[in-house]
Parts: C-alpha cells; structure tokens; sequence
C-alpha cells in the first residue's frame, strides 16, 4: 500500500485506530483508510439490510469501492490464492482428426476444409504439448541420474501452430471455435480485436483476454493454460494506408499479440477485468494456449484475383479473370502474400502457420442449417411448440424463402434467427389460446406475409 513513509501516522478512518493497533489498513485514497475489521462489519451490515443492497445498488459512484473485492481480498491476500491441482493430458485422451470432424458435423453444416484444417491443428497442439510434457519429464529424470548419455536420440520438439480464419460474417467462425472448446472440454475465452488496446490507452489491454480464459477454467491456471483464446476481427487491425496519428488499437495491437502467441507468462488478475493493488495476480503462461484468430478481410479476395490474374500468361488474362471472379470459393487459394497485402505484419503472420479459410454460406447451407444441427433453430421451435402438444412442421418452400432473405441480409446464418423470430411470434402467442389445434404448417405465404399458415385441429390432420 501507498504512504509507506508515515506508517505510524495513519488510522482507520472509520474506528480511528491506527495502524499498529488494528493491523492492515486499506487505503480507498490519500486520506481515507479502513481497517479489516471495519470493513467487514459493514459488509455484514450491508448483507444483513436488502434495503441498504438496493440503496447501494442505485448510487452511481458505489462501484468505485467494490466492498466485494475488497472483502474477498481481505480474506484471500493475493499470495494465498488456492494453488491448482495439475492437469495433464495422455494421447488417450485427444480425439483423432476425424473423431473431432464427426463432432463439428453434429453441430455445423458445411465448411468441410475449415472442419478438416482446425482438426488436424488441434490434434497437432495436443500432441506438442504431450510431447513437450514428455520432454521435460525426461529431462528431469535424467538429471537425477547424473550420467547423461552424449548419444541418446533427442525428442522432436513440434512448433506451436496457432491458426488464423478467414471467411465472411456469419459463416460460422465462432460457432466451429466454440463447438470446437465444447468437444475438447477446455475453456475458451473471446474476445473482439477492436476492443484492444495497447496497456494503459482505453479498452481492455492485451492481455485481458488471458484473465477472462482464466476466469472461464475457474480460476484454475493449468486449465487456463490449455485453453482456447479467440480473438476475432483481427483484420480491422490491418496496417492503415496513411495515418499521422499514434496508432493504439491498429499494428501497435498486432505487435502487442505476438507476445501472447508465441508464449509468454503474463501476471493477470483473478476474478477481476482489471489489475488493482486490491486484486490477487496470478501467473499464466501462454505457450500451450491455442489462439485462433479470425476476421471477414473484406477486399482479400480482390486481392487473391489480381495475384492469380497476374501470375498467369498474358494471353488468358481475360479468360481467367472472367473465371476467378465467377470462384464463390477463390478465398481457398488465399496465401500469406495477400494477407500481407491487405495489412497484416509478416512477423503475426508468421505466428500463425495455419490458415484456415471458410466460404460464404449458400441458400442451400442456410436452408440445412436451419434444421440439420443437433440443435438447429427450427428444432428448438418444435421442441417449445410440442410442449404443448401442437406439431410444428416448415414446408421446404417456406424455408428456401427464409434462407434466401437471409443472403439479402448479407450477414450470414445470423440473419436466420432474427428473420424466423419476427414471424413467429405470433405463432408463439395465438397458438397456446386454442387448445383444439394439433399442427401448424409454415408456408412460404406466411413467411413472405402474402398468406397464413396452415393450421390442422387435433383429429384431423396427420
Ligand atoms: P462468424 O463467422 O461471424 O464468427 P458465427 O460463428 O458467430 O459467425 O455465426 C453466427 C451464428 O450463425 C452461430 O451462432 C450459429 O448459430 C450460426 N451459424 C453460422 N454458420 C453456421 C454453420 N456453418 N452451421 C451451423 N450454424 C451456423
């Protein structure tokens, strides 16, 4: 704590002791110190009075003293924080590529490359780490036996293989990250490139993406440190043309990250977003952290066709050119080259080995995602409808037209929601009124709102 001159002049603003007579002082500011003793008496008094809870609740500046942190702090300094039990990882334990494939299919509908790419990553990055693991075991043994043997094979250490992905808004970056952390049963933090900052400007700094992993594997650091961190829209961080200006949130970031995903122990707070003398500080090293970043790089296929127009003989230009820009699939052939192109420092793409593309949803993924995945939208409406024992069926056409607006939208599978939200409210509403009605059929009609649906009374429909 501060004021370590005067140790002796200072007292508990509230009882008036000091220092000496009640023990640890916390200083709230310059002036102003309370002494544990004080500071849980009220905290007790404030739990014990709920009309105190919601006065302190409404007052705007309350927060500012978090009686929560402080008590918790009080009880739990920072060095006494519970230490972790180990977590370790057998071969037995990874699932094989096409296991994890299986698992994505379940859950995500097309991006077949994008499933295969991230399957094959992920079970390399377990193998390291287990390989790692290995190594350092036998380092350890061997030491213990003090003969070390000059010709014994050495084990392969494998590079850490973070993965960078690319595909348009909405084409299930996310979703296959997170489907991905729930097969594996490892934490996964996200967070959005936008909102970082270089530590000390506004916006959370670089390294609060690590606090929240940790605070998503419960506070437990080797969980933590297996985990799963996924920083999206990273392309909004590309290198600006031309700037004058201190760039805080842009390349500066870039540079910022390299630290964290080449590996590095970086001190994060615990239970906390930000670091304060009150918290408790834990130490997290990112070496066997998978970082999966991702970003829609609008322009980048602009860029793919003209390498590919360039780099091929002059008679075909026309041609080809014709051909590339008909390819819904030319963000396949993307190469390190574009990237650096459209603005992303060599040195953060060469933290990130694997590339992993995804292609634009089409009306046909949009209609199968629709009711396809183990937990598509349009099961979980027959679910709440068959709660009370209506059936809900969607004519094919009705779907094709759902899907189709949703590319009008132009934001992928997120449109989805929103457009079957909007009509079927109603449905959700009138339906329960009438308990002779047995099935509701969605037509085209009703979604295009040129007509109703079709509603079969109980006994008379199929
Ligand atoms: P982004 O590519 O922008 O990260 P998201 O992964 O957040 O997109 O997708 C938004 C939502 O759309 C997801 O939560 C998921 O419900 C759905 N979605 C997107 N793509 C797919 C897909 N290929 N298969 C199934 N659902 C998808």
């Amino acid at each position: 704590m501060s004021d370590e001159k005067h140790p002796e002049e200072r007292r508990c603003s509230v009882c008036g002791r000091t220092e000496k007579e009640c023990g640890r002082l916390i200083t709230v500011t310059d002036n102003l110190h309370i002494c544990d003793e004080c500071i849980e008496k009220s905290v007790n008094e404030v739990r014990s009075r709920p009309e105190l809870q919601e006065f302190a609740k409404n007052m705007p500046h309350f927060s500012f003293l978090n009686l929560g942190d402080i008590l918790g702090n009080a009880q739990t300094a920072p060095a006494k924080v519970p230490e972790t039990p180990e977590v370790s990882y057998e071969m037995a334990d990874v699932p094989t590529p096409h296991k994890i494939k299986e698992g994505l299919d379940r859950y995500v509908v097309g991006q077949d490359h994008a499933k295969k790419v991230l399957s094959v990553a992920v079970y390399n990055h377990y193998k390291r780490i287990i390989g790692a693991e290995r190594i350092e075991k036998e380092e350890k043994e061997l030491k213990k036996q003090k003969i070390p043997d000059p010709n014994r094979p050495k084990m392969v250490e494998i590079d850490k293989s973070n993965i960078l992905m690319i595909g348009p808004t909405g084409s299930g970056k996310t979703y296959l990250v997170q489907t991905l952390a729930r097969l594996l049963d490892v934490p996964l933090a996200l967070t959005d490139a936008t909102s970082l900052t270089e530590a000390g400007y506004i916006g959370d700094d670089i390294e609060s993406v690590v606090s929240k992993l940790l605070a998503n594997a419960g506070n437990n650091v080797k969980k933590a440190e297996r985990g799963i961190i996924f920083i999206d829209e990273i392309d909004k961080l590309a290198k600006k043309k031309e700037t004058n200006h201190r760039d805080v949130s842009g390349e500066s970031v870039q540079q910022g990250l390299l630290r964290l995903l080449e590996g590095a122990e970086v001190e994060v707070p615990v239970g906390a977003s930000s670091k304060n003398a009150m918290v408790p500080m834990r130490r997290v090293n990112t070496k066997n952290i998978l970082f999966i970043v991702g970003g829609a790089f609008p322009g980048l296929e602009d860029i793919i066709r003209e390498r590919l127009t360039r780099h091929s003989s002059i008679g075909f230009r026309a041609d080809l050119k014709d051909r590339f820009d008909e390819d819904k699939d030319l963000i396949l052939q993307v190469t390190t080259e574009d990237l650096r192109k459209f603005g992303m420092i060599p040195e953060f793409l060469g933290r990130l080995p694997i590339v992993c593309p995804l292609t634009a949803l089409t009306e046909e993924m949009l209609m199968r995602i629709l009711s396809e995945p183990q937990n598509a939208i349009l099961r979980q409406y027959e679910a709440l409808l068959a709660m009370d024992e209506v059936k809900l069926t969607f004519e094919e056409e009705a779907l094709r037209s759902i899907a189709s607006e949703a590319i009008r939208k132009d934001t992928g599978a997120r449109a989805l929601r929103s457009i079957i939200e909007a009509f079927m409210l109603d449905i959700m509403y009138e339906i329960p009124k009438d308990d002779s009605i047995g099935e509701v059929i969605i037509t085209k009609e009703y979604v295009e709102k040129t007509g109703g649906p079709r509603i079969l009374l109980r006994g008379h429909g199929g």
